[in-house]
């Protein structure tokens, strides 16, 4: 694992970390932080994404015919590493720029990457994932949402749940049932489809945090055009592997090991300086235990990360060795905030806006959203399924 970079490399950092420098508002991460409105942020973070496409930082590993600039591994390393330290916002497009885009650049049709890869970069166009349904989640494949053909188009008809950035999507990646007589895997297509075609209804659900994110999408009598078809007919389970490969990759595993990182060292803080029974929460003999292990254990999800990225250099694929990393980083860092809001004690119910909540309770946000972390992209029982059998070769 020899990291150690070329000048070109070092440029290319000091460019960035310049350009970060100038961009991200005055105090951002200290003083500064991303609006509280769900939708001020959604229209933030896709600003933020448009101010990193003008300065050529959006999409970095694409291709440059398609506005991205054919950045190296490494660079894609020292991208991620430093958009983390600068807690750098998130864009809103992930799902356009990490999925779709990564899919389309595979299986798209040239006039399908000329038409959507600029878009997704230049932040116009938004995208979504249509994948799970109510009952396929896990069991993806048995997806029942139809696309019936008629002429030049298919007639889709179905329901979608769990889409996040439905509300804020110009455009949503669709499986879709084509051929029910088939065996399930093999009766699949994949669609790209309008959101503002007739017939599409999104419904908003509220989570456990206060948020919604996340969507019900209903589609009735909508028409896609059959240009809008990505690669074959009843092709469309081999094209959603290529997806889901990239969603749980480690394209950016390394940023988001820092992010937890920063996390934890204001974790350490407060419990330095939280004073319970008359001391610091930190001086807690069994408490500190505890935040010894999180240490611990978001080194070995460094060192992990970068086992994983070491075999990227060498150009040997994810894998199911991706398994291995979204298991390990979604459960330590899910421990690490149930040892966070041990750390607040009886103030941890305490949240936002509470003059008397730590750290204006992030970390009770956190901790809600990393109910999630063990869920999404295949739950954590998928992800032993997968390393059983393809790593362990262990019988199905
Ligand atoms: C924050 C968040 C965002 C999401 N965003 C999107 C999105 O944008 N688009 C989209 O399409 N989906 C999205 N999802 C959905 C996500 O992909 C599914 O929740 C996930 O695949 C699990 O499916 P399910 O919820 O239907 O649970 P189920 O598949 O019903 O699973 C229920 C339980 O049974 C277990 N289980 C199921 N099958 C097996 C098995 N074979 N062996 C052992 N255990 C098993 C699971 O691990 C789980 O504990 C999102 C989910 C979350 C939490």
């Amino acid at each position: 694992m020899d990291f150690a970079y070329s000048a070109e490399d070092l440029k290319f950092r000091d460019d960035l970390r310049r350009w970060l420098t100038a961009n991200l508002p005055a105090g951002w991460g200290r003083t500064v932080f991303e609006p509280k409105d769900e939708d001020e942020r959604a229209r933030f973070r896709l600003d933020w994404e448009k101010k990193l496409f003008k300065g050529g930082w959006n999409g970095i590993a694409w291709p440059k015919q398609y506005g991205g600039r054919g950045a190296t591994l490494i660079e894609q390393g020292i991208f991620a590493e430093e958009m983390a330290r600068a807690r750098a916002p998130e864009g809103l497009n992930i799902i356009g720029r990490n999925l779709t885009g990564s899919t389309l650049l595979h299986h798209g049709t040239e006039a399908q990457k000329q038409r959507f890869l600029p878009k997704i970069l230049s932040g116009e166009e938004v995208w979504c994932q249509g994948f799970s349904e109510p009952n396929a989640g896990s069991d993806l494949a048995s997806v029942k949402c139809q696309a019936a053909r008629d002429g030049d188009h298919f007639v889709v008809n179905g329901q979608k749940i769990w889409t996040s950035f439905a509300q804020y999507a110009q455009w949503c990646i669709l499986l879709a049932r084509t051929d029910p007589s088939l065996p399930k895997h093999k009766g699949i297509s994949f669609l790209l489809v309008d959101m503002k075609t007739p017939g599409i209804t999104i419904r908003p659900l509220r989570q456990i945090s206060g948020e919604s994110e996340f969507n019900e999408s209903f589609f009735d009598d909508v028409r896609v055009p059959a240009q809008n078809l990505v690669g074959e007919l009843n092709g469309g389970w081999k094209i959603a592997m290529t997806t889901l490969a990239y969603e749980r990759g480690p394209e950016d595993a390394l940023g988001r090991q820092i992010r937890f990182k920063l996390e934890l060292d204001q974790l350490l803080e407060t419990a330095s300086t939280l004073k319970r029974g008359g001391k610091a929460a930190i001086d807690d003999p069994v408490l500190r235990q505890k935040l010894a292990k999180s240490v611990v254990e978001i080194e070995l999800m460094r060192l992990n990360c970068l086992r994983s990225f070491s075999k990227s250099l060498k150009g040997e694929p994810p894998g199911p060795s991706a398994s291995m990393l979204k298991l390990y980083w979604s459960h330590v860092t899910q421990s690490m905030y149930e040892t966070a809001l041990e750390t607040l004690g009886p103030l941890a119910p305490l949240g936002e806006g509470d003059s008397l909540s730590p750290a204006d309770g992030r970390f009770q946000l956190s901790f809600l959203q990393s109910r999630a972390f063990t869920i999404y992209s295949g739950s954590s029982e998928i992800q032993r399924n997968i390393i059983a059998e393809r790593v362990l070769g262990l019988p199905k």
